[in-house]
């Protein structure tokens, strides 16, 4: 299978303490990043009991496989055991919100597209229709270089993280020390994953952004068009969920208190 190709890997081999979220944090998380991201969700999103809409990726916990490891693909997202127990809840939220973006900008599929269109007739021809139906179609202006792809992920799945109420600046600190926590992870700084100064800086000034335009009351969104709710939901009604105790928790100190006059 080569689905292996299509993986998005977060890191590789760990040590580390600092965090060590558990099973329930991740069936938390997964239901706070369904619920925020569902104007994103196009195809992926259905109505729940009640009416309201949520996207339908499941996170999938993978046991021990030996290594830290998260990905998406098929629809779904997933973490091992290893990387989860490294993570802080904070940081859980911004790596399964990276897996989440990644499906609802359609990377798999983009990418399965680019590899076929290099090598018609590749083994990844089967996976095409398969991929076509569980995933949202690629934004027209979808960077071509894997590396500008993981930092859009990036971007918009720390700010799922923070619409969901997940502080923004401790799952952008994830960065900061990551090559010190996970054996593996200076790796990343190849062809297809930029390196951890740069995701650092860039979640770092994501979150930043994020806390002023909270302040401001203004929707945290990234600026980037193609990285907008673009199916189903309108822009008003993403609006209209914003929850502004959701994001004062996700700024900590950052987003200042309404004052009384
Ligand atoms: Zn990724």
């Amino acid at each position: 299978m080569r689905a292996r190709l299509l993986l998005t890997l977060l890191s590789a081999g760990l040590v580390a303490t600092a965090g060590a979220a558990t099973q329930q944090d991740l069936a938390r998380v997964e239901a706070d990043l369904r619920r925020v991201a569902a104007p994103w969700c196009g195809r992926l999103a259905e109505l729940d009991a009640q009416g309201r809409r949520h996207c339908t990726v499941p996170f999938e916990s993978f046991g021990s496989a030996g290594a830290g490891n998260a990905f998406a693909f098929l629809g779904k997202a997933g973490i091992t055991d290893e990387l989860l127990a490294t993570l802080s809840v904070d940081e859980l939220a911004a790596v399964m919100g990276h897996e989440l973006a990644h499906l609802v900008l359609g990377h798999g599929l983009f990418r399965l597209r680019q590899q076929l269109a290099a090598a018609p007739g590749a083994p990844g021809n089967q996976l095409l229709p398969l991929l076509e139906q569980s995933s949202v179609e690629p934004h027209s202006q979808t960077p071509a270089d894997p590396r500008a792809q993981e930092l859009d992920a990036d971007t918009l799945g720390l700010v799922f993280a923070g619409m969901a109420g997940h502080d923004v600046h401790r799952g952008a600190a994830l960065w900061r020390t990551a090559a010190r926590r996970v054996s593996g992870w200076a790796a990343h700084g190849s062809a297809t994953h930029p390196d951890t100064v740069r995701r650092l800086a860039n979640a770092t000034a994501v979150a930043d952004a994020f806390c002023r335009a909270a302040a401001a009351s203004r929707p945290p969104w990234p600026a980037a068009e193609r990285l907008l709710p673009a199916y189903e939901l309108s822009r008003d009604e993403a609006r209209q969920q914003l929850d502004r105790a959701a994001l004062a928790r996700a700024c900590g100190s950052a987003l200042p208190r309404k004052t009384a006059s």
